[in-house]
């Protein structure tokens, strides 16, 4: 799941590559290999042959798993476009649509809706998104070429243990280059632990149930040890001169001690008093926000095993709670851009003759080749990034 944020980088960057004549024997005979383990794994021949008939190894998956970002996204950007104004919206009318569901979730789980949701929201934008990659393709080429090899043979042998026992279409089974699937972006082997049936009609369906899914992302943060009823944690403010190397969201002390340590909320009140333990994050440096996380937001990151990523979950939850964004300012003078105010850059862009395709909101090269080109005229620093600054030097004057 974790390297879905890197492939979204460089989607635009990596073109499907032919296979060479050297690279398909390698692969049929990789996939020979395989065959013979598959019985010890749980995968009938028969479900082998199946799978495997007319398969192709993809070798721009490995491009994808060898990629180095060469883009590094600071954190204010990427959570100015994972919880904007948009996501919010959308979430709060999917917590309104399922509201029942929810609730039955919460019920059994202990997890609570806006939470859930959150996830939702972010792995796949609500259902909007679910990755257009051959989970068999990915994972076999994956399994055959590159580093990992073992990793993701275990993912591939349990792609095809879905097709098999849960009589999942393999044209339903696509994804994120790296295999992760469905609503709550599951990995195979992820949701053949932790997948439910919610809805009833006796099989786990991340793909085509809502129900399903959503209570699937509550049992698996109930597994990751998510203590009903408590909060993920909270922005904090921090008291002038506080020593900041005790930071970290492991480094966990009781409450009370960042009180004692001069730590408040946010708005100025006291931190809640009591034991529970807390760990100091500090994503942007001691400048940035800072909040004090709890053992849930440890669960929201054993999601997809980024800081940054579990705190867009956390925070956008609190939005669909009716909470504000961050009250500290992240530490730039270039605020990020929402996808709204990427697809109106995009837009601008066009305008001025750069040929980057549609506007969809998705910073890619093309895009950042445009924005060092307009830099460059305007006589900006040219690090091709989307943010506040292009966007308003290339917005009309309104005194025009
Ligand atoms: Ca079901």
């Amino acid at each position: 799941m974790n390297a879905k944020i890197l492939s979204l980088a460089l989607a635009a960057a990596c073109l499907p590559l032919s296979v060479p004549a050297a690279a398909a024997d390698e692969f049929s005979e990789c996939l020979a290999r395989l065959r013979s383990e598959a019985p010890a794994k749980g995968v009938t021949a028969a479900t082998f042959d199946t799978a495997t008939a007319a398969l192709q190894p993809d070798m721009a998956v490995i491009g994808f798993l060898d990629a180095q970002p060469e883009f590094v996204t600071p954190i204010w950007d990427y959570l100015a476009g994972l919880v904007d104004e948009e996501r919010v919206a959308d979430g709060r009318a999917m917590l309104a649509q399922w509201q029942a569901v929810l609730a039955r979730v919460e019920a059994e789980y202990g997890v609570d809706p806006a939470t859930v949701v959150a996830v939702w929201g972010v792995e796949s934008n609500y259902g909007r998104n679910f990755g257009s990659r051959s989970l068999l393709t990915s994972l076999s080429t994956l399994s055959c070429f590159g580093r990992r090899q073992p990793y993701f043979r275990g993912e591939f042998f349990a792609t095809m243990k879905i097709m098999q026992d849960e009589h999942m279409a393999p044209e339903r089974l696509v994804g994120s280059w790296a295999g992760a699937f469905g609503h709550t972006q599951f990995m195979p082997s992820t949701y053949l632990r932790l997948a439910v049936d919610f809805d009833g009609d006796g099989r786990r369906d991340l793909v085509d149930s809502v129900p399903d899914a959503l209570a699937s992302t509550a049992n698996y943060l109930r597994k990751s040890n998510w203590q009903p009823g408590q909060r993920w944690g909270f922005e904090v403010k921090l008291p002038a001169g506080l020593d900041t190397s005790g930071a970290g969201r492991r480094n966990k002390k009781p409450m009370s001690e960042w009180a004692a340590r001069g730590l408040r909320q946010v708005d100025g009140s006291a931190l809640p008093a009591g034991a529970t333990p807390a760990g100091l994050l500090l994503p942007a440096g001691p400048q940035g926000p800072a909040f004090l996380v709890t053992r849930n937001f440890d669960a929201i990151y054993s999601y997809n095993a980024a800081e940054s990523y579990a705190l867009a979950i956390a925070h956008l939850s609190d939005r669909l709670r009716g909470g504000q964004p961050f009250a500290t300012p992240w530490p730039t003078d270039d605020a990020g851009l929402s996808r709204a105010e990427r697809r109106e850059l995009q837009t601008l862009l066009i305008a001025r003759g750069h040929d980057i395709g549609n506007p969809d909101g998705m910073i890619g090269a093309r895009t950042r080749e445009a924005i060092q080109a307009v830099q460059r005229e305007l006589g900006l620093e040219a690090d091709g990034r989307a943010g506040q600054k292009i966007l308003t030097a290339l917005r009309p004057s309104p005194h025009r």
